[in-house]
């Protein structure tokens, strides 16, 4: 499928944000977006990068009745050079095709959905922005677009992809978290939506997030639906912990997601000689392990923080200190390594990279001490 190309001229451009330590998450995005659409006797169609803006839709779409939507979320990282790198980008649209699966919409092309990226980004490249940590993120996303108020799969599929500047989630060092153990709600049931990156969970989480909030702590721990017994996971991010030596991981059950952070997570400590194990882990184990000082790390993972580690645990009313309450070495080891392959800084021995840009020859910019991370 060939991709038309309406370039927005020159003199429509909008100006770069200036301040890159003021990028926050999500509210900037660039000149350019891709669309494309689905209709069962055409399939995808009419994909084309135009300009960022507001598009039409009917007060009836079905996404907004009845929440027939998916998402990804990934980033570009400038390196050395002015090259720019992608981060296991076939993983995250692997990944939304399955949850088109579960949502009853069509499968993407993966290959046209990465040629849509790679052009956007050079088109774009000048809204990666270079200061140490920041990124930009990139926002696949698809949903029912027909004009129908009954409930059925739509039979008019919309897919988009925004890109914009985000800014360095630690800018000052880690800021380890706290969390407060959820009893109140869940997040997903067995046979529900859990592994899935739709909407549903997220709108589920708000309320849990918010009084998590009020009574002082940065977010949810989810606990399993069924019988609030086993670990699931922080916020919208994967938990990983390591008790005596060993990291431990919610196995992937259906009811969470697979994060490409857990997987690659899990992949470097192997790589490092640490036993690693995916299996269940009960509210229980965690509590025994503080008692008998063997709970030394707990960290959150996730394509936003890399690594988002947890200073404090609440249960039921108690707070359990992790660790020492700052950051440990595993954490740290394992959030320098991954962006140091991120920002091209160190090597890559699993392939991870995919360059959009390639190294410029001629940097106009002088390399920002900044793309160290
Ligand atoms: C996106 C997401 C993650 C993390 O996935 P990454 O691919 O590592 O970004 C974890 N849990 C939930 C619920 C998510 O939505």
């Amino acid at each position: 499928m060939d991709i038309r190309i309406d370039e927005v001229p020159l003199a429509e451009r909008r100006p770069k944000p200036t301040d890159e330590s003021a990028l926050g998450f999500g509210k900037i995005f660039s000149d350019h977006m891709f669309t494309m659409r689905w209709k069962p006797d055409k399939g995808w169609h009419d994909a084309v990068i135009s300009k960022y803006g507001p598009i039409p839709m009917a007060p009836a779409s079905l996404v907004l009745h009845y929440g027939q939507t998916i998402f990804e979320g990934l980033k570009a990282y400038r390196a050395k050079d002015d090259a720019i790198n992608l981060f296991r980008p076939y993983k995250n649209f692997e990944r939304m095709n399955a949850s088109a699966k579960r949502l009853d919409m069509p499968p993407v092309d993966v290959e046209v959905t990465m040629q849509a990226v790679r052009t956007l980004i050079g088109l774009d490249h000048e809204w990666v922005p270079r200061s140490k940590g920041t990124s930009l993120y990139i926002r696949p996303f698809m949903f029912g677009a027909e004009p129908y108020v009954g409930l059925k799969s739509s039979s008019d599929v919309m897919m988009i992809i925004i890109i914009g500047p985000v800014g360095a989630y630690y800018p000052e060092g880690f800021n380890p978290v706290s969390l407060q153990v959820c009893e109140k709600y869940s997040r997903a049931g067995p046979g529900g939506l859990g592994a899935v990156k739709t909407a549903a969970n997220y709108a589920a989480s708000l309320l849990a997030e918010k009084e998590a909030k009020q009574a002082g702590y940065t977010q949810v721990l989810w606990l399993d639906a069924a019988q609030r017994k086993f670990l699931e996971e922080v916020g919208s991010m994967n938990i990983l912990l390591k008790i005596d030596g060993k990291l431990i991981t919610p196995a992937l059950g259906g009811t969470i997601l697979s994060g490409v952070t857990r997987d690659s997570v899990l992949q470097l400590a192997k790589s490092w000689g640490i036993g690693v194990e995916e299996r269940a882990i009960a509210i229980d184990e965690v509590l025994a392990a503080h008692k008998s000082g063997k709970l030394e790390e707990m960290f959150g993972a996730g394509t936003a923080a890399v690594i988002s580690p947890v200073a404090t645990m609440n249960y039921k009313g108690q707070d359990y200190k992790v660790g020492s309450g700052k950051t440990g070495p595993l954490a740290q080891r394992l959030f320098d390594e991954l962006t140091g392959i991120q920002y091209g800084l160190r090597p890559d021995p699993f392939n991870w990279i995919y360059q959009v840009r390639a190294p410029q020859k001629k940097t106009k910019t002088p390399m920002p001490s900044s793309a160290a991370v």
